[in-house]
């Protein structure tokens, strides 16, 4: 998609950290981060959003995760990560293009994940 940022940051049209690239899948460091490691995974293909992958997306998807795994131990975190995904603007999506977030290297500094039980209706 041409006014995509993540489609740019696949073709190479706008700069970013990549830390690992195959036919299928790019990963980079986010520029914002949120962790002491914080890295995007993402499909090549243009995917506007979870509720927007198709059952063909299924594979794909699969292997965004084998290598957001590859990639925390890549990055010496293989021990501790989180792996997140915002679907829609509600739940903070803010590119739509389908994206993993792998979050780690706190050390002995976890922070709480943000939605308590108790908050839980
Ligand atoms: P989300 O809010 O879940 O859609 O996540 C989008 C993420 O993309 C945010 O964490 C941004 O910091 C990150 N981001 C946006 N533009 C870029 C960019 N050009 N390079 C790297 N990360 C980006
Ligand atoms: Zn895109």
């Amino acid at each position: 998609m041409d006014d995509c940022v993540f489609c740019k940051i696949v073709k190479g049209d706008i700069p970013s950290t990549k830390v690992f690239e195959d036919d299928q899948v790019v990963a980079f460091k986010d520029i914002k981060p949120l962790a002491p490691v914080h890295i995007l995974i993402i499909p090549k293909t243009h995917i506007e959003s979870l509720s927007k992958a198709e059952d063909e997306y299924a594979s794909l998807l699969g292997i965004c995760q084998i290598t957001a795994k590859k990639v925390a131990e890549k990055m010496g975190i293989k021990d501790a990560f989180r792996l997140l995904l915002a679907n829609g603007s509600s739940a903070g999506q803010t590119v739509f293009h389908l994206h993993y977030h792998l979050l780690g290297g706190w050390g002995k500094e976890v922070p709480e994940m943000e939605v308590k039980k108790e908050k839980l209706p």
